[in-house]
């Protein structure tokens, strides 16, 4: 494996280890594949010096920083904090935590709710423009907007005229809402043909409409970081329908991620070797040259 370039398409960098073991312990609730009892998680907290680490003992070399931003439940209600100014410092810090490691790769936040429309548009420019962001990284279901929200749109269409690609958790909510479940990615891939939009989970448990997107729109590209820990679980697929959906996707447009701290790197690199059905070939693009080529690194 030594000769192939590893990249890591999505991976998170924790303020500190602390919030790290927050996040992993009671934040973020892994529900949605069903009971399984011999996922492997990672033994990392998350922090910077944690994930550089992992990275050097795994040898990857570019990893792709896609950290979550969401705004705290209260925040409507409190006057002293503004939306638009914890999105701001959110987004300053990812892309300044990663500046002294050229390797790192800066995705950045954007909410409808903390800087809608417009607003929002202009500080994706900015940020792209001086401070070196590569990319967006979205999670509806956390932040609670549909992907089709009005006030996301000249936020799509400044991506898609800097050239910069969103990568977008998906996945069902739990109370039912159409927030990141594959479908719901229609109306914004065909707006936006030129836009590449980043399915992470390849769909999660609702997986089963990842193809029909995949075949409808060719923006639309996947990473396979998650339910590829979490295959035999009663709402993932296995191992061998996993390898069939990204067979039929085309595997050229499907990336390795980690996800990390949630799962180890080196143990995604695993994974895909066991998968059956693809090659060797497709599965070593999977691990660098796909995201190379699509996440434009
Ligand atoms: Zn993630």
């Amino acid at each position: 494996m030594a000769s192939i370039e590893l990249v890591d398409a999505h991976l998170h960098i924790h303020r500190s280890r602390e919030e790290g073991r927050r996040q992993f312990e009671s934040g973020y609730v892994i529900w949605e594949y069903g009971e399984k009892p011999d996922v492997r998680f990672s033994e990392y907290d998350g922090g910077l010096e944690d994930a550089l680490d992992a990275i050097e003992k795994a040898g990857f070399s570019t990893p792709v920083v896609t950290n979550l931003f969401s705004l705290p439940a209260s925040v409507d209600a409190n006057d002293d904090v503004r939306p638009a100014d914890l999105l701001v410092e959110f987004n300053n810090w990812a892309c300044e935590l990663v500046r002294p490691y050229d390797q790192l790769v800066p995705f950045i936040a954007a909410d409808p709710t903390a800087m809608p429309g417009e607003a929002g548009a202009k500080h994706v420019r900015e940020m792209v423009e001086k401070h070196e962001a590569r990319g967006i990284k979205l999670h509806p279901v956390v932040q609670r907007f549909e992907m089709t929200d009005p006030r996301m749109w000249p936020v799509y269409d400044a991506c898609q005229e800097l050239g910069i690609p969103i990568l977008v958790h998906s996945g069902p909510a739990r109370g039912g809402e159409p927030y990141a479940e594959p479908r719901c990615f229609a109306d914004v891939l065909a707006a936006f043909p030129n836009l590449t939009i980043v399915l992470a989970h390849l769909g999660g448990a609702t997986w089963d409409q990842a193809l029909e997107i995949a075949r409808a729109y060719p923006n639309a590209c996947f990473d396979c970081c998650e339910i590829i820990e979490w295959t035999g679980a009663p709402n993932a697929p296995t191992d061998a329908q996993l390898a069939r959906l990204i067979a039929n996707i085309g595997p050229e447009r499907v990336m390795m991620g980690s996800d990390f701290p949630w799962y180890d790197l080196d143990r995604q690199v695993e994974r895909i070797m066991e998968l059956p059905i693809l090659s060797r070939e497709q599965k070593e693009a999977m691990m660098g040259a796909n995201a190379i080529r699509i996440l434009g690194l």
